[in-house]
Formats: structure tokens, sequence, C-alpha cells
């Protein structure tokens, strides 16, 4: 795909609930460039779903994977140092918050509504990286882990969540700077909204969505497909120099001073 071949490497995508998921676009774009696929489902609800997607790429594994259950991250990185021995790419597409927490004011999110979000939606890409860590540094690789901007601006609504992708960015930066040494990049997309089962759990995100093509200066909003071809950039040799960066795919809203 566009001349990249990923052919040869192996891809652990993490964050695929169904055809809508941004880490789905990003499954393709991988596929299409010729990597070997494994998809982590969360649990039995949407395991059929990502089933059903997966048959659609020969190859592909699908595992479960609930990051709050350290046994479950530990049970995927056997599997894929048993059947594949390496990993060069890892995607995290992984946020969760409860409603409750999404929708009260800010200033009463109760402790365990903070450590639930920050947890699944920031911890997390540190523990399976630490976990899949011998699988990672074996050949080098890049990780993509899925931000907003309400990581860094206060948007109506996001609470808790642009807490958790505070602290996801910083901690971008830290391992990154870690895990240079031993040839493992790390970068987040920083995406516009785009309509997943995730984002319709925000308070007003059809009105967001609607600003955000106003004001975005290409006058539109962006697809899941060019959040797939940005990570594409990312994770393959195209990237080769970049560690440790926020990349905005967000039709330029986040330039915006009014
Ligand atoms: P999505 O399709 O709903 O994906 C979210 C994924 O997180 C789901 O696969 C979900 O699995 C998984 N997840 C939640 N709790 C988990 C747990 N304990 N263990 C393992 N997986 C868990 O929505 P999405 O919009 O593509 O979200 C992907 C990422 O993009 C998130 O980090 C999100 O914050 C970020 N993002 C989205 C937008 C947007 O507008 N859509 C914009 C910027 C950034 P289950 O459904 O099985 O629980």
């Amino acid at each position: 795909m566009y001349g990249i071949d990923l052919s040869g490497k192996h891809a652990l995508v993490m964050g695929v609930a169904n055809h809508r998921s941004l880490s789905w676009a990003i499954a393709q774009s991988l596929a299409k460039a010729g990597a070997r696929l494994c998809l982590t489902s969360a649990g039995e609800r949407l395991r059929s779903m990502v089933e059903e997607l997966a048959v659609t790429i020969p190859g592909t594994l699908v595992l479960d994977c609930d990051v709050t259950k350290d046994d479950t991250i530990d049970a995927v990185a056997k599997r894929l140092g048993d059947e594949w021995g390496s990993i060069e790419v890892l995607v995290h597409g992984i946020a969760f918050a409860r409603k409750e927490d999404l929708e009260g004011e800010f200033v009463a999110t109760p402790r365990e509504g903070f450590q639930m979000a920050l947890d699944v939606s920031a911890y997390s890409l540190i523990n399976v990286t630490n976990r899949m860590r011998p699988l990672l540094e074996k050949n080098g690789a890049a990780i993509v882990t899925l931000s907003y901007l309400a990581a860094e601006r206060a948007v109506p609504s996001y609470n808790v969540m642009g807490s958790a992708k505070a602290v996801l960015e910083q901690s971008v930066r830290q391992l990154a700077y870690e895990l240079g040494p031993k040839n493992i990049r790390i970068n987040a997309l920083s995406a516009g909204p785009v309509s997943t089962l995730a984002a319709r759990g925000i308070h007003g995100f059809t009105d967001m969505l609607k600003k955000h093509a106003e004001k975005a200066p290409l006058k539109r909003n962006i697809t899941k497909e060019e959040v797939g071809k940005a990570a594409l950039f990312l994770l393959s040799d195209l990237g080769s120099g970049v560690t440790g960066e926020v990349l905005y795919v967000d039709a330029g809203y986040h330039i915006m001073g009014w």
C-alpha cells in the first residue's frame, strides 16, 4: 500500500470493537501493506464481531485481552511469543470511562471513576508495552496510541477522559525516551472526532462533529481511513525518524485560535 511493504512484520492491534473502530481502520491499512495481524477483543460481548472482521483478512488471529487483567495481557504475550516470536507493530486504541463520569461535573469526578479511566485509557499503554517488551525488542518495533485534543484543552463533557489523554501523551514521551535505545519508537495520533462506539458515549458528540467541521481549516471532519493512513506512516519505515510525537489528524482543527 502506497509502496509500503510490511510483509514479514507482526502487528498486534488492540481496540477493535466493530467496523467503525479507529483501530480497525489502522488494521486494514497494515494488512494492505502486508503485515500479519492479531486483533484483541475485550471479552465475550464483542468477540463474534471482531471474529467477523478478522476473517476478511486471512491469517488474522483473534485473542481475548481485557487490559484491566494482567493475566490476559500475559496470555497474549505468551501466545504471540509461541506463534510469532516477535512483534514489530503495536497499536493501542483502547479507552474507557464510565458514562456517569462523562456527564456530570468534572470537579465532582469520584476516585473510582478517575482511577478506572486512567487505568484503562493510559496505564494500559505502559503495562501492555512492558509485558510485550521481550517481543518488541527482538527486531525493534513501532507503537501507536490514539489521543484527542482534550489532552491539552478543556473540552465540554470530555471530563476525566481529558485527564487520561494528558497522561497518555506524557507516557508516550517517557516511553519513547526509555525505549528508543532498544529501537522501539512510540507515537500518538491525535484524531479529530469520528463516530465510533466510544465517541458516542461523549455527551453532545453530534454537535462536536458539526463544530469541528465548521472551524477546521479543511472545513470538514476526518475519516477513519485518514487515521489508518497516518498510522501507517508512523508504523512503517516512512516514520523511522519519528518518536515521542503527537501527530494531529484533525483537518487542522487544533491550530485554530478562536
Ligand atoms: P471504539 O471502537 O469503541 O474502540 C474503543 C476500544 O477500547 C474498544 O475496542 C473497547 O473494547 C476497548 N476497550 C475498552 N475497555 C477495554 C479493556 N478493559 N480492555 C481492552 N479493551 C478495552 O472507539 P474508537 O473511537 O475507535 O476509540 C479508539 C481510541 O481512539 C480510543 O483511545 C479513543 O479515545 C481514541 N479517539 C477516538 C476519537 C473519536 O472521535 N472516535 C478521537 C480521538 C481519539 P470493548 O468495546 O470490547 O470494551
